[in-house]
């Protein structure tokens, strides 16, 4: 019998060196996301989950190994992996004084998208943005409905990768589990989802696979299961002082 070849990943770091200035972060960074893989990469601070996301937007570069997105080496050339990716910081930033949809207007078009009515509130109905809020300011919206209207804007940007930085932090439990079933619905469009997170309990819930980084190195991946996907107390014995 023949086992079935995985599709390449979409996120690749292989072997990967980096740091800041004379300061080595990664020592031999081995990581990878494929096509409609969601992982979660935990770690205590400090470990170096930023520093992963920052290789893969091209803002650190490595010193050895090899870093590709979607084919694209970030560190040579950062617009073409960019293009590929959307990347939610903890706290979106967007532009208060226009609309949640002006604001997906404005950065698709800085994405170099054409901007049309429909297919964005299709993505901000997608991902979950109330019909009423979408023609709000965003002054006065919560962290919960940013990070909707930064979500419809992956969505509608169509790009194969997201990254996203402590996403659950911050958030109420229904706006977490709201968060989860958005991730869901990315995954189904086959989209990479790399997200760094101290939420061992909100990983377990979503990912696929969760990655533990300690000192620069993947030191564990354990990967989703069963009904049950994770065994959670087990994760938690083993991870629960740095990863909590
Ligand atoms: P946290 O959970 O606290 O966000 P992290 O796992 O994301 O931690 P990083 O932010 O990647 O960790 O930081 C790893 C190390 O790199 C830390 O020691 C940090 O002080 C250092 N570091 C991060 N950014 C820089 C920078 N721009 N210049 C120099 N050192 C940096």
């Amino acid at each position: 019998m023949t086992t079935p070849s995985l599709p390449d990943p979409v996120l690749a770091a292989t072997g990967v060196i980096a740091g800041y200035g004379r300061k080595t972060i990664l020592h031999g960074l081995d990581l990878h996301v494929r096509a409609g893989e969601i992982y979660a990469l935990l770690g205590a601070n400090g470990a170096g989950k930023t520093t992963t996301l920052s290789l893969f937007l091209g803002f650190v570069a490595p010193t050895a190994g090899q870093v590709r997105v979607h084919g694209a080496d970030p560190a040579a050339h950062p617009e073409q992996a960019r293009r590929m990716l959307a990347y939610i910081p903890e706290n979106v930033a967007l532009y208060d004084h226009l609309t949640a949809r002006e604001n997906v207007a404005y950065l698709l078009a800085l994405a170099g998208q054409a901007p049309q009515h429909a297919p964005i509130d299709a993505a901000l109905a997608a991902a979950g943005l109330a019909a009423d809020a979408v023609d709000r300011r965003v002054a006065g919206f919560s962290k919960g409905m940013r990070q909707k209207v930064a979500i419809g804007l992956a969505l509608a940007r169509r790009v194969p990768v997201l990254l996203l930085d402590e996403p659950t932090s911050g958030l109420d439990p229904q706006a977490s589990a709201e968060f989860t079933r958005l991730l869901g619905v990315l995954r189904g469009q086959g989209v990479a989802v790399l997200m760094v997170t101290h939420d061992l309990l909100g990983a377990a819930d979503v990912a696929d696979r969760i990655g533990f980084l300690d000192a620069g190195r993947l030191v564990e991946e354990v990967a989703a299961s069963g009904a049950d996907r994770f065994d959670v107390r087990a994760l938690h014995r083993r991870y629960g002082g740095q990863a909590a």
